[in-house]
């Protein structure tokens, strides 16, 4: 089997082995393809896997075009500036790391009508670091009340990354007031259903407290340049 395939299907076996023991099947995987050239993409794509996660803009919506014919999912996880909403709204079928209100109206009023809503997750910031991406928790609920009365936008959860410390038992526990705040939310609004979080060192330890969705670059593509 070639190395791409064989790193594949390690992460689907510690995926689907972490989902059954979690008791919660439907675990999703976003592959991280950013630097990843569209050719990667496409041969992933090949053995089924139809979403994808870009951090940078240009970069994605050059691959998004190269690769339109295959119909994959494109999520955008990297960091939205202002002036970039129109480019997003247009090329992509998630964003999830909205993080800030004045993000809400642009991304609605440029998101086509002839395409479905704009699935949207709000980024926390969970352990508070300083220069980080993300909301500070206490801003969840006032973002997700604007996200859901927007037109063209579709709220589905949160997004997170915690802080990358050696020690799992913090991150564990990271994982679990996130999955605490997600449930807050879907008490709220019912229709919320993806909390993302877990990458490649870390994922069997999110899906076991929570995750719906798993975000993975290196652990699939090898490490990055
Ligand atoms: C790069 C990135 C990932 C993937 O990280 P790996 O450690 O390579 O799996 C996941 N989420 C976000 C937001 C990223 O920027």
């Amino acid at each position: 089997m070639n190395p791409q395939r064989q790193a594949l299907e390690a992460v689907l076996q510690t995926l689907n082995k972490a989902a059954s023991a979690a008791g919660r099947p439907a675990v999703r995987l976003l592959a991280v393809s950013k630097t990843q050239p569209a050719s990667a993409v496409a041969t992933l794509a090949s053995w089924g896997q139809r979403a994808y996660g870009e951090n940078y803009v240009q970069e994605a919506v050059a691959k998004i075009g190269a690769l339109r014919e295959l119909d994959l999912e494109w999520h955008l996880i990297g960091h939205l500036q202002s002036n970039k909403c129109r480019e997003v709204a247009e090329n992509f079928d998630w964003v999830q790391s909205l993080d800030r209100a004045r993000l809400i109206e642009p991304l609605s009023r440029y998101r086509p009508d002839t395409r479905p809503p704009l699935n949207i997750l709000i980024q926390v910031n969970p352990d508070g670091e300083a220069g980080k991406s993300g909301c500070a928790p206490g801003e969840i609920a006032a973002l997700s009340r604007a996200v859901t009365s927007a037109p063209r936008l579709r709220l589905r959860g949160l997004m997170a990354i915690p802080e990358p410390t050696p020690d799992f038992s913090r991150r564990r526990r990271t994982f679990q007031q996130l999955r605490a705040w997600f449930d807050e939310l879907r008490g709220e609004f019912p229709d919320v259903d993806t909390l993302s979080m877990g990458m490649s060192e870390d994922f069997a330890l999110a899906i076991a407290e929570g995750a719906t969705m798993v975000r993975i670059g290196s652990a699939l593509f090898g490490p990055r340049s």
